[in-house]
């Protein structure tokens, strides 16, 4: 956290400096993902050598999920193309207007801008022949999108799982949830409403996301149950996309 000294801020433990939440779905051969563009994409496609981004998916359009958006404009050089974007209808209207120079169709002297293919998520999609499950979530009243890919599902920025959601992420092996702190919030859960979630689910493995500086990594790891850890910038996790 800027201006911070806390013990988790100033710890020597990589696993404590946090970047922005985003994880790249990494299909080989097939399709590399990248879930929300926020403000460090920058520096996160940099430092894991992320090597081409086919497609983004948008879990809502808060600005620690939006605001690198303009740096895939590398990506479309690269590639020769467009981007393939995903988002709801409310995250669209929202991401329209913060980057309207992308959306506004006014010519502007000397700088390209971000070229996206843009798509309307209004339930399971493909990309490249990989199956998408969009997981409906509140974020407090708001209502936000999970992922779910094959066996693996994304949850962040969530502080409630509608009734209907529940059997979209039924027999997950892998769980990534959010967990801000202990204290409660009005729009993520707490470790333990992350925890009663995950129990629920009873995926083999869960990692909690989005965490503040009030969870200091190696602390909190040491006080969770067996089976639930907190994610930490370069994790790598594998699982199992369906895939037509
Ligand atoms: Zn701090
Ligand atoms: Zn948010
Ligand atoms: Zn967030």
């Amino acid at each position: 956290m800027i201006g911070c000294t806390c013990p988790v801020c100033t710890s020597d433990d990589p696993r404590d400096r946090r970047l922005r939440p985003s994880i790249y779905v990494d299909v080989p051969g097939r399709i590399g993902m990248l879930v929300d563009s926020g403000p460090d994409l920058r520096q996160q496609v940099l430092t894991y050598r992320v090597p081409r981004v086919d497609a983004i998916l948008f879990t809502h359009s808060h600005a620690d999920h939006i605001l690198g958006l303009d740096d895939i404009r590398r990506f479309n050089f690269m590639q020769g193309g467009p981007i393939a974007c995903y988002a709801s209808a409310t995250a669209w209207n929202s991401i329209r207007r913060t980057f309207y120079y992308v959306f506004d169709g006014v010519r502007r002297e000397g700088g390209g801008i971000p070229r996206l293919d843009t798509h309307e998520i209004d339930g399971p999609f493909t990309v490249a022949g990989i199956r998408i499950v969009p997981v409906p979530l509140f974020h407090g009243s708001l209502p936000i999108l999970g992922f779910r890919f094959g066996n693996l599902a994304y949850l962040t920025d969530c502080s409630e799982i509608p009734d209907d959601s529940w059997s979209l992420i039924e027999g997950v092996d892998t769980l990534v949830i959010d967990a801000l702190r202990d204290k409660k919030h009005s729009t993520h859960f707490t470790v333990a409403e992350a925890l009663d979630a995950i129990s629920r689910i009873g995926p083999r493995r869960a990692y909690l996301t989005h965490m503040s500086h009030d969870l200091g990594h190696a602390a909190t790891n040491a006080r969770l149950p067996a089976g639930v850890e907190l994610a930490y910038d370069g994790l790598v996790l594998d699982a199992r996309v369906d895939a037509s």
